[in-house]
């Protein structure tokens, strides 16, 4: 099955709404229309942006789509600070990333509250851009693989085949992300195959060919092409990179 390659943009906590509207101006006049059907590209702001970004996208035949960096567990309530899977379906966001490894070590979210979370983007028509990948100790002793998929296994509990279909899973590792040491293009496709094979064991292998299993991790217009002419790297998750317009849109047309 050909799957659509995804470039997305983890703007991380940076850039306000200003900011934010200049940049996405700037890669979307940069982004030729011959890459439309041809790669997907998303951007992910803070929640502050995402209005901004949509009132610049809305109507458009952009190919760039928006997305948040996180959402609550909980539909409503009394969650003080939170931000809800209906707010963010209702700000016309395509996707969420759920378990970045910031999300996990910084606020403590074990893979039960990451399975809570892909459940309520999937219950709110949201793409779930699932992160999981291994930390550097568990790299060297050589658990990556079976750290990774036991991730992917936990977060995705409960959900039927049709909800798992179409879903995006990012292979960070963590000790890749924001260092500059990327992943060889062997290590990232050794994991990323393993991931679509783990998910083929549990849902069949139509739904796991339909899977997008996106590398994340340092990725750069210098390195992007090893990495996607991987069989099972369908596309990126990008940190720093995506803050520079000139770059990213670079490394979405190399995709
Ligand atoms: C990320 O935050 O998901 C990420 C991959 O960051 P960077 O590209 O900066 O390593």
């Amino acid at each position: 099955m050909a799957r659509k390659p995804l470039i997305a943009g983890n703007w991380k906590m940076n850039l306000n709404h200003l900011e934010a509207i200049a940049l996405v101006q700037k890669i979307a006049f940069a982004l030729p229309d011959k890459y439309y059907g041809k790669v997907e590209v998303a951007v992910l702001p803070p929640f502050t942006d995402i209005r901004s970004v949509q009132t610049l996208t809305d109507g458009d035949k952009m190919l760039l789509v928006y997305g948040a960096q996180d959402l609550s567990a909980h539909e409503s309530g009394a969650y003080t600070g939170e931000v809800s899977g209906p707010m963010l379906a209702k700000l016309g966001c395509t996707y969420v990333t759920v378990g970045h490894s910031e999300r996990r070590e910084y606020h403590a979210e074990t893979d039960e509250v990451v399975n809570k979370k892909v459940r309520a983007a999937v219950k709110n028509g949201i793409t779930p851009i699932l992160c999981v990948g291994e930390p550097l100790e568990v790299r060297e002793a050589g658990g990556q693989i079976e750290h990774t998929t036991a991730q992917v296994v936990a977060a995705l509990k409960g959900l039927k085949a049709d909800q798992v279909a179409g879903l995006v899973v990012a292979y960070e590792p963590v000790w890749a992300i924001g260092t500059g040491r990327v992943a060889t293009p062997a290590d990232a496709e050794e994991v990323c195959a393993a991931i679509r094979s783990t998910l083929a064991g549990k849902y069949g292998d139509e739904v796991a060919a339909g899977v997008r299993v996106l590398y994340g991790g340092s990725v750069k217009s210098g390195n992007i092409g090893e990495l996607i002419a991987c069989e099972n790297v369908d596309g990126a998750l990008v940190g720093g990179a995506s803050l520079d317009g000139e770059e990213f849109t670079k490394l979405c047309a190399l995709a």
